[in-house]
């Protein structure tokens, strides 16, 4: 037998799980030991021994090993050695560097794994997809993916998409009846869902019958393509950067080395000279640090609660200038209270707060409790799917909030569980955001059935014929509608979320078409709920506005109700604009992207008008960050430059197609990733200018000194030993430096700019020029053509270029000026370079060493002539912005 030819009963014996209480821990612990976990294959894992061979495999390297090696041979033991280990510290270093941005994009995949929701122990729980076991029941709804193999036990309107293992793209109906036939290939397999395929529409529940390798995806596992982290436009543009530095970089030492030769100094040692500033001007370490820079941003973006799921996002994070937002659980609360009822056309105020089922009801202030509002109450909590909980001493809503808050209205009236359960659901059309609306077929004890729809009065008062009143029902009269939308109106200005309620009557032989059941229905009444804002979000959008990033709302909701919020947050000058969806449906893009800038609400649309929105918006030039947690926000959020899902209400579908997920489903969680977006970006040019400068720094001095026919003014080691101590630890300190206090007062970087721009890249050639003028000027007036004071003047040389460039460090922490920035704010930083600095002191002073780097001690008079010249570069520009 397969599966799909099991009764539920059969399936239940089959697979050792009862359905009432579902596989136990224990038993779940036990199955995932033996059967192992729900993972298609095992991580593929660079091995350490490789990813430390890899630091080793640049050109220059190895040309710099060959060169040791050769002059190793020609009895320069000391030098060779020396070389060889600061190279092998160089890779050590590198290695990791690498280890840590490799082990946190791991963490990063672990972050955003998909969850699923299982019955375990009696109640359901969400654990992740890789946990799941077989003879687990689990629950899917619409946006999720399916998370192992299941046999469909229960199912709702439930369609799926099957794409990913069929190649079928239109979605399939599914259900849960045993089919008898034999050898039904997937696709026919109507009753099955499996792992990695997406509900598109309704819910459903069944047991899980297969994991990991044994699901129907499994078996093409290895068809699959691995999708890998890209490299971002920063990474791809330094990478392409980096290519021109090495030529520019082999240029220069190439000139140094012949221009050496010409004036007399000896091939081999210009040619190991020319080789060891080669290595040490060219950036090898830029992606890396790059990388590590990213991948450290990302883990502070963690601490705030937004995971980046593409490492790109975090470039474009600093360059949004308008964020669209949805407004409901995002800008509010998501914690709805029914506070008013329209009835019987008089309003009815209903007391208590939050989910807490206490509370009365209020005609003119006066109580009451009548039957048309219990019947009100009591539609509102069958069309429903939400359960009210107290779990320690709180009130907690498991569901759709907005549900909720219905349910607790009825439990307020005293409507319990055991009088929803004499009606039974018999079938069901769910709720979405394009329609608005759900509607449920109920059956009493006594058979009769009726419909109950509930959505917005918008969409459901045109599909009304009649009128509930507390005796009949009776024609609903245009005069009814013209005061059903003056109360609906009245609601939404108080801030409220109307969804009205309506019923009808159905026979019980009347076969359940769709196209007929939400039709001529009859009005019974509307729920208005307050959903509060939450209280951060007033203070990050007028951020957002100082930071020159517009905010918009978005949103299903009535349009009124979204101004009221709207303006409650001050997200909306004077002359701002709300449009409606029916208005967007009706223009057009050019007519869109015309008066797009004047619009702050977008009321009651639907996700498909966010594809518009976004575009309209992008022709004018912006940079948009959208909002979404529905199937149908996929495409939205997959076509704006930063697509962010939520982590609580999201669907799998929105997060899969996002590049950030905010895991407190909170607007002002987006404001703090784009200023750490923007700080990120800022310390990447903060380094990328440190390093180059540095290396400009580097090869100058060589440069001028073999023009001016002079002694080398560095030694091979020591090139390398400056290139060691100061790129590395201070590079990366300066990628965590904090932002800057006026990061989000300024403008959205512009999105073409290049890594040089602002200044940049003058700032890299004047600093570096600097940096190489004072290190010859002081060599050359320590030598003072003494060959005897050779090896004296390059220590101060050598002295001088280190210490130019751990002061020149601090200047790069600001655009602005050097004292703009207290130095002792970045404390790596300042680590950093008291590391730095008293590994050069230990090869100056440590006698051992001395040969070795060819240094000699340097006395207080020289220490304050190398302070007074290392000084020169940054303090010198030290008060100009340029
Ligand atoms: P946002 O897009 O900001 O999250 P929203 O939650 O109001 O806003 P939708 O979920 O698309 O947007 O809801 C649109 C409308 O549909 C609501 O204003 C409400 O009238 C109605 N509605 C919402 N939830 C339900 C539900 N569970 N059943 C029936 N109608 C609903």
């Amino acid at each position: 037998m397969k599966w799909y030819q099991l009764s539920d009963v059969e399936l239940e014996k089959k697979l050792g799980v009862a359905k009432q209480k579902g596989l136990s821990s224990k038993e779940a612990s036990s199955r995932l030991r033996k059967f192992g976990p729900n993972l298609l294959e095992a991580d593929h894992k660079t091995s350490l021994l490789l990813l430390f061979l890899k630091q080793f495999q640049d050109f220059m390297v190895l040309v710099l090993l060959a060169a040791t090696l050769v002059s190793g041979l020609l009895g320069e033991y000391v030098d060779a050695i020396a070389i060889m280990i600061i190279v092998l510290v160089n890779g050590i270093i590198g290695f990791f560097q690498e280890q840590k941005a490799e082990k946190s994009l791991a963490k990063l995949k672990e972050l955003s794994a998909p969850m699923a929701t299982v019955y375990r122990d009696g109640s359901w729980i969400k654990i992740p997809s890789k946990d799941v076991v077989v003879g687990d029941l689990i629950k899917v709804a619409s946006g999720d993916r399916i998370a192992a193999d299941i046999r469909i036990t229960k199912s709702n309107s439930l369609e799926i998409e099957e794409s990913a293992l069929t190649g079928e793209s239109l979605p399939i109906a599914k259900h849960s009846n045993p089919i008898m036939e034999d050898a039904l290939e997937p696709a026919d397999q109507t009753n099955m869902a499996f792992m990695g395929t997406m509900v598109t529409r309704g819910s459903a529940e069944g047991i899980v019958v297969g994991t990991g390798m044994q699901t129907a995806m499994g078996q093409i596992a290895d068809l699959l393509v691995h999708t890998q982290q890209k490299a971002t436009p920063l990474e791809r543009k330094l990478a392409e950067l980096g290519k021109i530095l090495i030529v520019v970089a082999l240029l220069l030492t190439a000139f140094v080395v012949v221009l050496g030769v010409i004036q007399g100094h000896q091939v081999y040692q210009m040619f190991l000279a020319g080789v060891s500033l080669a290595v040490a001007a060219i950036p090898e370490g830029l992606p890396a640090i790059v990388t590590v820079a990213l991948s450290l941003g990302v883990q502070r973006m963690i601490k705030k609660k937004a995971i980046v799921r593409k490492l790109s996002a975090v470039e474009t994070l600093g360059s949004a200038s308008v964020i669209c937002s949805d407004k409901t659980g995002t800008m509010t609360e998501n914690q709805m209270t029914v506070k008013g009822i329209y009835l019987n056309h008089a309003f009815i105020d209903v007391s208590g707060e939050g989910y807490n089922p206490k509370g009365s009801f209020y005609l003119n202030n006066k109580k009451i409790n009548n039957k048309h509002l219990d019947s009100l109450l009591l539609y509102g909590a069958l069309c429903n799917h939400a359960a009210l909980e107290k779990k320690k001493g709180k009130w907690l809503i498991d569901g759709d909030p907005t549900e909720g808050a219905l349910l607790v209205a009825a439990r307020k009236a005293n409507i319990s569980l055991e009088d929803t359960e004499k009606f039974k659901v018999i079938h069901e059309l769910p709720f979405d955001s394009d329609r608005k609306r759900m509607s449920v077929v109920v059956e009493a004890m006594d058979g009769s059935r009726f419909v109950i729809t509930k959505g917005a009065p918008e969409v459901l008062l045109p599909r009304c014929t009649y009128i509930q009143d507390e005796v009949s029902r009776r024609p609903l009269r245009t005069k009814d509608e013209k005061q059903i939308n003056h109360a609906i109106d009245q609601m939404a200005d108080h801030a409220l979320r109307t969804i009205a309620i309506c019923i009808k009557p159905i026979a019980a032989d009347r076969s359940l078409n769709d196209q007929i059941i939400e039709k001529d229905l009859t009005f019974v009444g509307i729920s208005g709920m307050i959903d509060p804002p939450r209280k951060e979000v007033k203070a990050a959008i007028a951020e957002c506005n100082a930071a020159g990033i517009k905010t918009v709302m978005i949103t299903g909701d009535h349009a009124k109700t979204a101004q009221a919020i709207a303006k409650h947050l001050e997200l909306m000058p004077e002359n701002g604009k709300v449009l409606q969806g029916h208005e967007l449906s009706k223009m057009t893009q050019d007519q869109l992207s015309e008066i797009i800038e004047d619009v702050y609400v977008f009321a009651r649309v639907t996700p498909e008008h966010k594809l518009k929105i976004i575009k309209a918006l992008q022709d004018k030039g912006h940079v948009v960050a959208m909002t979404g947690d529905g199937v149908n926000d996929a495409p939205a959020i997959k076509a704006s430059d930063i697509g962010i899902s939520m982590g609580n209400s999201g669907t799998d579908v929105a997060k899969e197609a996002s590049s950030l997920v905010l895991l407190d489903d909170n607007f002002s969680t987006i404001k703090s990733a784009i200023k750490e977006g923007r700080n990120i970006y800022e310390n990447i040019r903060k380094f990328i200018r440190y390093l180059l400068a540095s290396n400009v720094g580097e090869i100058l001095v060589m440069f001028f000194a073999m023009l001016l026919a002079l002694p080398l003014p560095l030694v091979p080691v020591q090139i390398l030993w400056v290139n060691l101590v100061t790129d590395g630890l201070p590079a990366m300190a300066l990628g965590m430096d904090q932002a800057e206090d006026d990061v989000m007062n300024r403008g959205p970087r512009n999105p073409r700019e290049g890594i040089f721009a602002r200044g940049l890249g003058f700032k890299i050639i004047s600093r570096g020029f600097m940096i190489g003028l004072v290190t010859l000027i002081a060599f050359i007036i320590a030598y003072q053509g003494n060959p005897d004071h050779l090896i004296y003047a390059q220590t101060i040389a050598f002295t001088t270029l280190v210490m130019a460039q751990l002061i020149h460090v601090f200047d790069c922490r600001s655009e602005k000026s050097v004292f703009a920035r207290n130095p002792f704010q970045n404390l790596y930083l300042v680590g950093a370079v008291l590391s730095s600095l008293l590994l050069v002191l230990i090869v100056i002073y440590y006698e051992p060493l001395q040969p070795v780097f060819h240094t000699t001690d340097l006395t207080i008079k020289d220490w304050i002539f190398i302070l007074a010249m290392s000084s020169i570069p940054t303090f010198f520009f030290g008060f100009s912005k340029k």
